[in-house]
């Protein structure tokens, strides 16, 4: 037989690295496998790095990794074709210690984020791919790899492998996601000069932006899109569920173009090279979506779990909580040397005890509501467009009269008794 290790983490992204790095800090023999040439080469994110959970991994985090810029502000931008109704909060506060968020990319950083796995003694393997678990009457003992005598032995083995997670629908924890469980996203990093990223965003050289645009964006169907600073570069994105996409029969690289020369946004690219063109699914199922994460000697984490809110485009932070919770878990169970289903159930007992569930749970019916009920996106956002350019046009008509036209528009529009029906469902949908 092979090697036996106490831990295999199939996957380095910030869940399957979390997870590692905890499990090494704690004294545990790991191996983690990559099916990249390198850390973060196959992984794509828009690009927000939560500090907390990351910090309650590697203290003060910032001062060493390679991020790109504190978030300072965030807007929301709701678009028609020729107009925006924007919002958003601004505060300096974030850009110093121990700030919010920050932008990154994921290569650089995935990488020292493994190097930091390393350090505490993990033993990563890059360019291998994980075929299947070794199941042994009923239990995960270890994991086929694409190598010469590939085969490697653990009493653990965590499934950090992302969105698709082969390896947990080949042990029946999930089933092919439906079209409505999953969003595809295609992004492109433009290079600007960082003096033209400051003017054109209002920033200073350590101060980033994230801008959320919904409706015209998408061409009115459920998704986002979304422009992130870098320090010489700016990420923009877009995407829509799969479901949405096969019914409006849209092509997402279609999409980016529309976005890229939308009259909004075009200014801020203008003069920028394309350096990079990248295109993902995002679990977006949610509460409802959520496998089973724990077996006989098996681990489901971050976005191979679908944990990812997509109301609040959290994904990278809840990889990294669930990944070190699924650390601590194992560290328990070597101490009762016992890992079987019942023991490592207290991952599942952490998890739903947590942010991560709890917010699952509170958004479990935003997704199909929305996606079921297009006018949100489709005819309440160019609604608030002229609702805003009718209130703040100064034309000699007394505001409470324009106050009331503007009501008068809405409800002519759908009729008072649907606003006010769209209104309760989307408050029952988010509160
Ligand atoms: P991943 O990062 O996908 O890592 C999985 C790893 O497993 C990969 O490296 C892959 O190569 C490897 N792997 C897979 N199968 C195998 C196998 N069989 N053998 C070996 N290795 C394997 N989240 C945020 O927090 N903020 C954002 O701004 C944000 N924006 C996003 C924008 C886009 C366009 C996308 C697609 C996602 C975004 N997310 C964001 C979500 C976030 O990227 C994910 O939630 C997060 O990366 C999940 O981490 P993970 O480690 O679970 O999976």
């Amino acid at each position: 037989m092979s090697e036996k290790f106490d831990v295999i983490v199939v996957g380095a992204g910030p869940a399957g690295t979390s997870c590692a790095y905890t499990c090494a800090k704690n004294g545990l023999k790991v191996l983690q496998i990559e099916r990249g040439e390198y850390p973060g080469s196959k992984n794509v994110m828009g690009g927000v790095l939560y500090r907390q959970q990351m910090e309650e991994i590697i203290p003060e985090f910032w001062k060493e990794a390679p991020l790109e810029r504190p978030v300072v502000e965030q807007r929301f931008w709701m678009m028609d074709k020729e107009s925006v109704v924007t919002f958003g909060y601004k505060g300096l506060e974030w850009g110093v210690e121990p700030y919010n968020n920050f932008t990154v990319l994921r290569a650089p950083f995935d990488q020292w984020f493994a190097k930091k796995g390393i350090e505490q003694g993990v033993l990563l393997i890059t360019e291998t791919v994980v075929l299947e678990c070794i199941v042994e009457n009923g239990k995960v003992i270890g994991v086929r790899t694409d190598r010469p005598d590939g085969e490697v032995y653990a009493d653990v083995v965590v499934l950090a492998d992302g969105v698709n997670s082969l390896l947990g629908k080949q042990l029946g924890y999930h089933n092919e996601f439906r079209p409505d469980e999953v969003a595809l996203t295609v992004m492109e990093v433009i290079n600007l000069p960082k003096e033209k990223i400051n003017d054109r965003f209002n920033l200073e050289d350590n101060q980033g932006c994230t801008i959320e645009l919904f409706g015209d964006s998408t061409k009115g169907n459920l998704g986002t899109a979304f422009i992130y600073t870098n320090k010489e570069s700016i990420n923009i994105g877009v995407g829509t569920t799969l479901s949405s996409m096969i019914k409006a029969k849209l092509k997402p690289y279609d999409l980016l173009d529309y976005l890229k020369t939308h009259s909004m946004i075009k200014p801020f690219l203008e003069g920028g090279e394309s350096a990079e063109y990248l295109a993902h699914l995002i679990p977006e199922g949610g509460f409802h979506s959520v496998p089973k994460v724990a077996g006989n000697g098996v681990l489901l984490v971050g976005d191979a779990a679908q944990l990812v809110n997509a109301i609040h485009r959290e994904g990278s932070n809840m990889a990294m909580a669930s990944g070190k919770m699924a650390a601590e878990t194992i560290v328990e169970a070597k101490s009762r040397n016992d890992f079987s289903e019942s023991s490592l159930n207290l991952y599942r007992e952490k998890l739903y005890d947590s942010f991560i569930i709890k917010d699952l749970e509170k958004y479990k019916d935003a997704a199909h509501t929305f996606e079921n009920h297009p006018q949100y996106f489709k005819d309440y956002v160019p609604m608030m467009n002229r609702a805003a350019s009718k209130f703040f046009t100064v034309d000699g008509t007394p505001k409470r009269e324009k106050q009331k036209q503007i009501m008068r528009s809405i409800t002519g529009e759908r009729g008072t008794l649907k606003v006010l029906q769209d209104m309760y469902r989307a408050w029952k949908a988010v509160k």
